[in-house]
């Protein structure tokens, strides 16, 4: 047993569904000293072949079980920075995308992640899962990552060939949870973007999307001309209940928890939305959002 790891630690504020959930195993990584034991960590989760899993904001995970014998590892490396003169923005994996895309704007006058704005969770979450909005990507205006290597325990530099970005998609979220984001860094002297949008981002997120315990978009959409959220509200599930999981009446791709049901209440409704859409359309539902089911 690692010295520095707590035991029975409850991890039910980690995701922000907050269904119930605690954890045999828990680890803050705090500075860059703490990575290092990540490879120690490692070592001990394959020993006792129990898995491990990194949590930054909680904003994209389903906590899908109660007593989880996993290892946590919970991200708090803070710390960015903003060269006005080469345009270059560098940053450590647990700061808020939001903050800092509005601290760019209102210190810096960059409004190139006026985008960000209301984006919850962390830049390197969003990197993970390749987060987007209104026609802007993380990966655009991406330059290089340094990523932990757990196995190996070195450290890598990524740069956007090894990414292998796609939509809601890295390599890095096809690597078993191998490679633990430490810091990134971003060129912002040109506007890219995969579409143009004229929505206002900021007003949408106001008025449009539900506010409390949900993780966003819950499924991803299978084609623009088809959104998750139109083929739930035609299968009649929006504003739909089942114990304390329900589609938002204002989003139908929010699922929704109201902080008293269990993660059983949100799996029996994700099921439903992903058999009656497959009965009616012939459309498997995806889930954007990662439920971590226990061993
Ligand atoms: C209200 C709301 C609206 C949203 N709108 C959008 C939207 O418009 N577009 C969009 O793309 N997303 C959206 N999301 C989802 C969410 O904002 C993003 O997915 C976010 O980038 C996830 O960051 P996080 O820190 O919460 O990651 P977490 O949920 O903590 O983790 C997500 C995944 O990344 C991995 N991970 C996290 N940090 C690290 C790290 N340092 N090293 C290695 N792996 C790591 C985790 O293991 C996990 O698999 C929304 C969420 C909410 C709640």
């Amino acid at each position: 047993m690692l010295p520095y790891l707590q035991i029975n630690t409850d991890i039910t504020h980690l995701s922000n569904y907050k269904t119930p959930a605690t954890a045999r195993y828990y680890f803050e990584v705090n500075s860059e000293p703490d990575v290092t034991k990540l490879s120690e960590i490692y070592s001990f989760c394959r020993q006792q072949d129990i898995p491990y899993l990194v949590v930054s904001w909680g904003t994209n995970m389903l906590f899908a079980f109660e007593e989880y014998r996993w290892v946590i590892i919970k991200n708090n490396l803070l710390g960015w920075s903003y060269d006005t003169q080469t345009k270059v923005l560098k940053s450590y994996s647990q700061e808020s995308i939001w903050d800092i895309a509005q601290e760019l704007e209102d210190d810096y006058r960059q409004d190139l992640w006026h985008r960000f704005i209301g984006l919850p969770g962390s830049i390197g979450g969003a990197l993970f899962g390749n987060a987007g909005c209104f026609g802007l990507e993380i990966q655009h205006n991406f330059v290089a990552t340094q990523v932990y290597n757990l196995e190996s325990g070195k450290i890598e530099a990524w740069t956007t060939d090894d990414m292998a970005f796609s939509y809601r998609n890295t390599k890095l979220k096809n690597s078993n949870g191998k490679y633990f984001i430490v810091s990134l860094e971003f060129d912002l002297s040109e506007k890219k973007e995969k579409y143009h949008s004229d929505i206002d981002n900021i007003y949408f997120r106001e008025h449009k999307q539900p506010k409390w315990n949900s993780c966003g978009s819950f499924f991803k959409n299978p084609s623009k001309d088809q959104p998750a959220g139109m083929l739930i509200e035609e299968v009649w599930l929006k504003g739909y209940w089942v114990g304390g999981a329900y589609f938002s009446e204002k989003h139908a791709n929010f699922l929704m928890h109201d902080g008293q049901g269990t993660y059983r209440d949100m799996l029996e409704l994700i099921e439903l939305a992903q058999t009656k859409v497959q009965e009616r359309f012939g459309i498997r539902l995806e889930n954007e959002v990662r439920i971590i089911k226990a061993k």
